[in-house]
């Protein structure tokens, strides 16, 4: 009825066959050994419930399973339900199964080759299961031959190890190649040592937990790595739904559009989001090997998982590593910090939504405002906090919903080439919906009426503390710029475009400021919910805590 024709492509399908059995059997432990990259020898052991001696032989017969109640397969919990694995590995291999149910001592062993039984007879063993993969595709010529490098294999079986692991935190875990240890996992049961077990200790202070948050049907949680630990492909996504991992396409593309913004452009994140969901309400039976699910209510879900990504990436702010103490000598302060020495507002805090309250202490280099908080110090890149503000301000509706619009005192002359002019009218519509409005001025001439309201750009606007230390004459040739790009979907152009306007219209580095300036600005990234990032996904606020200074110098 489920048949799925399982195919055992290569040494990882074997492995997550075989350790997803071990986990189906309630193993607290379970080791993998592979020589030759798995195609000499895979091996894994289990301390699981073991198979009565009689039922070796039988579990290695087509469709056959211990897992299925009936016919029903929606309540399905275990990973595995169809009975197709051990006999398609037995199929293109030498599989020896030692099992024991007790802990007699005594098990069995049953070695088939090409599918048949050759040797079946008592071994000693306490309870559990070591299944033993030799020779792997010795009479499937095709399939050896297409195996890649001994390398490849090898990432694809870690690669399967780590799904694994981070399904099952609380199992102890590990691979060994050829003896050398590539994954061990102490099964702790929490997830962000699991994960540093996985990744790497330099993960540690580097993790962000988002969640739970209950909808009605499902709890969604994770982990996502800090932006400085991003990677350049998809490969350390994680998304478990149910306890199994998975691939679901729409869930995972919501994820993405949340975290693209926060993160440096090409970079993705080591995340994984963890999607607890009654089995009934997903269906596993699409795909071979049962990587796609379908989740019902994947869009709520997509939407929560996406929120809380949203919300812990744009409001940590990222820590500043002081490496090693020689390399604060290369570390440049700049010239001054301020000219008037005790102007440190210390009764005046800055106090916003999003930030603690924060004393300005003044200018860095002309490019960083320094601040003080209860919790250290606080470095604030002075262009993309501007950047923030004008994408912010760009984006924010009037009360009766339109963009809030500015009107120009002085229209601006904006001349195209004729082939940008067709584009430019194209986009007409769009521009409206941003606050751009204009008209036509012969053939290839517009003129700019009115814009999104963009403090310290645009001089018509309330003059305060920032006003005109914006790159003003940036708007024009950014719009027209724009009219280049080819025709894209119109939400990624529009969003472009602002992204693209903010920053280049934002004031500079390099340029002095006022306290009241830099009060401004600080006051306006800690009104946005994303204070840590610009528009792009790079950093503008750092965080060096008291705790860090103390470790540093050695005050303790
Ligand atoms: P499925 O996992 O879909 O049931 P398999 O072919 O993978 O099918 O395994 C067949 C049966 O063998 C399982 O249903 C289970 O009863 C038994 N089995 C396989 N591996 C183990 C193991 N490591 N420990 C205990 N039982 C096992
Ligand atoms: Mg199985």
């Amino acid at each position: 009825m489920i048949a799925a024709g399982e195919v055992i492509e290569r040494p990882a399908s074997v492995v997550k066959e075989l350790v997803e059995n071990a986990l189906d059997a309630g193993a607290r432990s379970i080791q993998v050994e592979l020589r030759g990259s798995g195609l000499d020898m895979i091996r894994v052991s289990d301390d699981g419930i073991g198979i009565p001696a009689d039922e070796i032989a039988l579990a290695c017969t087509r469709h056959a399973t211990s897992k299925l109640e009936g016919f029903d397969l929606s309540g399905v919990t275990s990973l595995g339900f169809r009975g197709e694995a051990l006999p398609s590995i037995a199929a293109v291999a030498e599989l020896t199964i030692v099992s024991a149910t007790d802990n007699s001592g005594v098990g069995r062993r049953v070695t088939l080759r090409t599918g048949g039984v050759e040797v079946d007879e008592p071994a000693p063993r306490p309870v559990g299961t070591t299944m033993s993969v030799r020779n792997l595709f010795h009479n499937v010529p095709a399939r050896l031959a297409s195996a890649g490098r001994p390398q490849t294999e090898m990432a694809q079986v870690a690669q399967v190890v780590r799904r694994l692991a981070l399904v099952a935190p609380s199992v102890q875990l590990s691979l060994r190649s050829d003896r050398r240890e590539v994954v061990r996992t102490r099964g702790s049961g929490d997830l962000t040592s699991t994960l540093i077990d996985l990744y790497g200790a330099e993960l540690a202070g580097h993790l962000l937990t988002f969640g739970p948050k209950n909808l009605d049907d499902a709890v969604v949680r994770g982990i996502i790595g800090s932006p400085e630990l991003t990677v350049p492909g998809r490969g350390h996504i994680h998304v478990i739904v149910a306890g199994r991992w998975a691939q679901p396409r729409g869930l995972l593309a919501m994820i993405e559009s949340a975290y693209r913004p926060l993160l440096p452009r090409g970079r993705h994140p080591i995340l994984v989001v963890i999607v607890e969901t009654d089995s009934s309400l997903i269906d596993v039976n699409l795909h071979p090997a049962k990587l796609e699910v379908r989740l019902l209510h994947e869009r709520a879900i997509g939407e929560a998982a996406a929120g809380l990504i949203r919300d812990v990436l744009g409001r940590t702010p990222i820590p500043l590593r002081l490496e090693r103490p020689t390399s604060l000598i290369g570390l440049d302060l700049g010239p001054r910090i301020d000219e008037a020495p005790a102007s440190y507002d210390a009764d005046d805090p800055i106090v916003t939504p999003h930030l603690p309250p924060l004393r300005l202490i003044g200018q860095v280099a002309n490019r960083l405002l320094l601040l003080e908080a209860g919790d250290g110090m606080y470095l604030i890149d002075q262009h993309r906090a501007h950047e923030r503000i004008l994408y912010e301000r760009m984006t924010q509706a009037d009360a009766g919903g339109g963009p809030k619009r500015v009107t120009l005192p002085e229209p601006l002359l904006i001349e195209l080439t004729a082939a940008q002019a067709r584009r430019f009218s194209r986009r007409q519509d769009e521009l409206a919906a941003l606050g751009f409005e204009w008209e036509e001025f012969g053939g290839r001439a517009f003129l700019l009426r009115t814009a999104p309201s963009m403090p310290g750009v645009l001089a018509s606007e309330t003059p305060g503390a920032l006003a005109s230390l914006g790159e003003s004459g940036e708007l024009v040739p950014t719009l027209r710029d724009l009219t280049s790009l080819e025709d894209e979907a119109t939400d990624t152009w529009s969003e472009r475009l602002l992204v693209r306007l903010a920053c280049r219209t934002a004031l500079r580095r390099g340029r002095p400021l006022s306290r009241e300036a830099m009060r401004a600005l600080v006051e306006g990234v800690g009104q946005s919910d994303l204070p840590a990032v610009c528009p792009h996904g790079s950093p503008l606020l750092m965080h060096v805590s008291v705790d860090q200074l103390e470790r540093q110098f050695d005050w303790r």
